[in-house]
């Protein structure tokens, strides 16, 4: 009877994310980055296909002038180029709006005036003024979002044995940013201590065949180089940089006003 509750407790904590997150911890390397890219394909697929009209994806458009560097490449991917052009159309329009406004700043200004120096910044600091961003890439937001929501799902089901049973093995370890972020998030110190003990115990195994990876470059081990020893470079790198297109830094309009 009381493994039944035991197992009604995890099946009520495993919410609408388990699909998502047993997907990533039976993958390779960080489930937060992988679950990120594939919740932002998905994102920008429904973005195409349901709010390319959108009145708030419009002005979220406007406020952030766009997207952001990673952003706007990876959705200048998809098939669908009318529903792209459709989600820049009201953009172009404000900013052509907006250089218009700005030319108009001077108008009542000699030439002569802005050999002032004074004169000259003041002018070019209410044109930047104008055309400053004032909000986040809408990408960018989304990604913030699932990224909390799959890290506290992981704090969530930490002690689940399925979970446990996917997330141990060697193939699966969270980027460096996601790590700090899960410790960050963090309530109780059991589960940090799992966590960083995992952890370890992974990048120890890394670092081991990191150091095979070098060993063998010398031509007399050429031989022996395995692919888990190629492997290992992959593994490092995304370690410290995480996935392709996921920057947890470089969520790169943080900052609105700071492009
Ligand atoms: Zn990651
Ligand atoms: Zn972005």
């Amino acid at each position: 009877m009381i493994q039944l509750e035991d197992d009604e407790i995890i099946k009520m904590k495993r919410g609408l994310g388990w699909i998502d997150l047993k997907e990533a911890i039976k993958s390779e390397g960080c489930p937060i980055c992988f679950i990120m890219n594939k919740s932002l394909e998905k994102y920008f697929e429904n973005l195409l296909h349901e709010f390319a009209l959108d009145v708030t994806v419009h002005k979220k458009m406007i406020a952030a002038m766009g997207m952001c560097n990673i952003h706007t490449w990876v959705f200048a991917e998809f098939s669908d180029k009318l529903g792209i052009a459709s989600l820049f159309e009201t953009t172009l329009s404000k900013e052509i709006k907006l250089l218009k406004r700005t030319t108009e700043l001077g108008k009542n200004n000699l030439p002569d005036d802005f050999k002032n120096k004074k004169k000259l910044e003041k002018h070019k600091k209410t044109i930047i003024e104008q055309l400053l961003t004032k909000g986040y890439c809408l990408a960018c937001e989304h990604q913030r979002e699932s990224e909390s929501f799959y890290t506290h799902e992981i704090l969530t089901l930490w002690s689940d044995d399925e979970f446990q049973s996917y997330y141990g093995k060697d193939d699966i370890i969270l980027c460096r940013s996601h790590f700090l972020f899960l410790v960050e998030e963090c309530g109780r110190k059991e589960i940090i201590d799992y966590f960083l003990a995992i952890q370890r115990s992974k990048l120890d195994n890394i670092n081991y065949q990191f150091s095979e990876f070098l060993r063998k470059h010398d031509y007399r081990f050429q031989n022996e180089m395995t692919d888990e020893n190629r492997k290992s470079l992959i593994k490092v790198l995304e370690y410290f940089g995480s996935k392709k297109n996921v920057d947890r830094e470089g969520y790169n309009d943080s900052q609105p006003n700071k492009r």
